[in-house]
């Protein structure tokens, strides 16, 4: 067995902390739209397109035919100390798409990367290093941006070079304000920002991040508007908002090209990756030009904005705006939205179902409790990949499924979809029950 001969050399050649999701973990060898085929030539409805990283679906035409004319010149790459076309011409398009005041962009090779240089240029700007950030927030993985991750599971480590205080607003369902109206939600998150600003910093804060929706942290979707009034309080102290949208960007939450936008407010800078690069490597900030041009030294990204992603980077956004993939995440989304709800009121595995578009998280917990239900989750991932539909999972307790499929995603498929992870969940709730 090819997949289990290479599970043995994994583990004997990589760290032990490298996570797999499956009792056989997959490998996988090729994609076509929305479907993904393992080494043993089985075929999955790909509801996760790999962690929102293929953003569009796979094997598209337009995307590889711009990584390919890259790789006919002969050149995957030199240095980033020379003029690049295609970095150029995708920062200009970013910058036109973001929104900001006079926006400039700023290429890395992941959300990571691109997350630590938001961080330095705010620590810089402001000659702090006091960062709020919401609690069950994922930011990546180096030494700066796990010291603002707010979910223990992916902090690994507790050192840290940045002096961050964590704020509600990210994970309503299990917050103290779970019953909350969104008005009354927003208050109490509103006055926990206040207090928390006032108490436990000394008011000269770097800036606030935060993911619009938490990605890792399960999907976990504020009421619209709450960044907004934070954005108010945080004026009041001259702190800086910057939008994570390392998952939220490119339009998957249907409603907005940018998760942020549904709360009415134009943050000092943005991150993305993920999704631009339809699996290329990619991530940057756009940021205001007067926070973005602070930095006295720092340039240097040997790969970042590489022509090989960039150039694919371009294909990918040309492709997301010239087939409406936005709306069509809106509608599809709104299919699987509202059918798992529907489904949720049939099954007391579920404790939760919340999302935009295409990020959709269903909570599940012991029937009739509040209580996670991790080993459930791991149980519908397994029931649902032996019917082909492969899911992620999240969330603070690893008790929330995590809906992400391609944006290309059909109504046909959407349906097909639906229907499996609902019997996948009803079968976990019968074998939970027994
Ligand atoms: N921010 C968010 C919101 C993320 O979801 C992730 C990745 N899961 C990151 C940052 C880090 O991105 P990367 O894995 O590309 O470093």
């Amino acid at each position: 067995m090819t997949e289990t001969d290479l599970l043995a050399r994994h583990r004997a050649a990589m760290p032990n902390w490298l996570a797999l999701y499956y009792d056989e973990p997959i490998e996988i060898v090729s994609g076509r739209g929305r479907h993904v085929t393992d080494g043993d030539g089985r075929t999955y409805l790909d509801f996760f397109a790999g962690i929102l990283t293929n953003a569009i679906g796979y094997d598209i035409p337009e995307i590889s035919d711009a990584v390919r004319r890259q790789v006919d010149t002969g050149v995957l790459h030199t240095s980033t100390m020379y003029l690049i076309r295609n970095q150029v011409e995708l920062a200009e398009k970013i910058a036109a798409l973001s929104g900001l005041d006079n926006p400039k962009v700023f290429f890395t090779n992941s959300g990571t990367e691109a997350n630590e240089t938001a961080l330095m240029l705010a620590t810089q700007h402001r000659r702090s290093n006091q960062v709020l950030a919401l609690r069950n927030s994922y930011h990546g993985r180096a030494f700066g941006t796990v010291a603002i991750t707010g979910n223990r599971g992916w902090s690994a480590s507790s050192l840290s070079p940045v002096n961050v205080s964590y704020v509600q607003g990210g994970y309503r369902y299990r917050s103290p304000f779970r019953d909350f109206s969104d008005a009354d939600y927003i208050a109490a998150c509103v006055d926990d920002l206040r207090e928390v600003i006032e108490t436990t910093t000394s008011g000269d804060v770097a800036c606030m991040i935060a993911e619009p929706i938490q990605g890792v942290g399960g999907f976990a979707t504020p009421p619209d508007g709450l960044f907004g009034a934070f954005a108010e309080v945080l004026a009041e102290y001259g702190i800086p908002l910057i939008s994570d949208e390392v998952q939220t960007g490119w339009g998957r939450t249907g409603e907005h090209f940018w998760g942020i936008q549904a709360h009415g407010v134009t943050p000092a800078a943005m991150t993305f990756a993920k999704g631009l690069g339809n699996g290329l490597a990619i991530g940057g900030v756009v940021a205001e030009a007067e926070l973005m041009d602070c930095l006295g030294a720092n340039s240097l990204s040997t790969f970042g904005g590489n022509p090989v992603a960039t150039g694919g980077a371009k294909a990918v956004l040309d492709y997301l705006l010239e087939h409406d993939l936005q709306a069509n995440a809106a509608k599809v989304g709104g299919m699987l939205l509202d059918g798992l709800r529907a489904h949720a009121e049939r099954c007391a595995l579920i404790g939760d179902v919340r999302g935009k578009g295409l990020m959709i998280g269903v909570e599940l917990v012991a029937p009739g409790t509040d209580r996670p239900a991790p080993a459930s989750a791991a149980r519908v991932m397994e029931l649902a990949k032996q019917r082909g539909l492969l899911v992620g999972k999240g969330g603070l307790h690893g008790n929330v499924l995590r809906v992400a499929p391609p944006m290309t995603l059909t109504e046909e498929e959407a349906a097909q979809g639906l229907a499996v992870l609902a019997e996948s969940i009803s079968l976990a709730e019968q074998e939970f029950s027994a």
